[in-house]
């Protein structure tokens, strides 16, 4: 899936409290150019990593924004919440970095202008994904806002957003170790299914990194 739920968890996130259009507008361009940048390079220099590494990192950003949203960082860590700006661009240039192992999945050839056209047309279906998702997410949060139920359910909205964040880092963990190490879980992959398995892990492996071992 193109627009991938995870990230659109941290978006969401993001969002909580900004109430102006320049403010939104603000971070979804940061985050925006992040992923542009690393979908373009990682992609021309064919730099990929494992998914479900770059997934669980997705994951950790949607810790992030939850136990910030309910002021974790002065409350449990005595410190000031991290520049959200900051935060919102690197995890965009993550982001982008997921989009291109993805895309480097499909034949690319290696006409670099061919290249570009299939980057930015693969850009622009994941960017209308994310438009329309966060069109829908900004109404809902901004009609709720005007709600007496706002004040009283955003604290636990976002610790259900930090669960679902865990929940996620958990299943992304585990897909990862069940991947790079078969052999320490007593039940075989085959029984049960992971986050990432349309996408040919075994057999990408099995064509690159075995050989590099032996
Ligand atoms: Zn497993």
């Amino acid at each position: 899936m193109l627009t991938g739920y995870d990230h659109l968890l941290f978006l969401f996130g993001v969002l909580f409290f900004l109430t102006t259009i320049r403010d939104v507008a603000k971070f979804v361009s940061v985050f925006t150019l992040g992923h542009c940048i690393t979908l373009v390079f990682a992609t021309f220099y064919k730099i990929t990593w494992n998914y479900y590494l770059v997934d669980a990192i997705i994951a950790l950003s949607v810790i992030y924004k939850a136990f910030d949203n309910n002021g974790g960082f002065e409350k449990h860590l005595g410190m000031k919440s991290p520049n959200l700006l900051i935060m919102v661009f690197s995890f965009g240039l993550l982001r982008g970095f997921g989009l291109s192992t993805r895309l480097q999945q499909l034949p690319l050839g290696d006409d670099k202008t061919g290249m570009l056209f299939r980057i930015l047309s693969f850009n622009v279906g994941v960017e209308v994904g994310q438009i329309i998702a966060l069109a829908i997410m900004v109404l809902a949060l901004s009609g709720w806002r005007k709600r007496e139920s706002f004040k009283r359910f955003s604290y636990a909205s976002n610790k259900a957003l930090l669960y679902a964040g865990v929940f996620l880092l958990a299943m992304q963990m585990h897909g990862y170790w069940h991947d790079s190490h078969p052999d320490d879980f007593r039940f075989p992959a085959q029984e049960h299914n992971h986050a990432h398995e349309d996408m040919e892990i075994e057999s990408e492996k099995a064509n690159s990194g075995r050989d590099n071992l032996e």
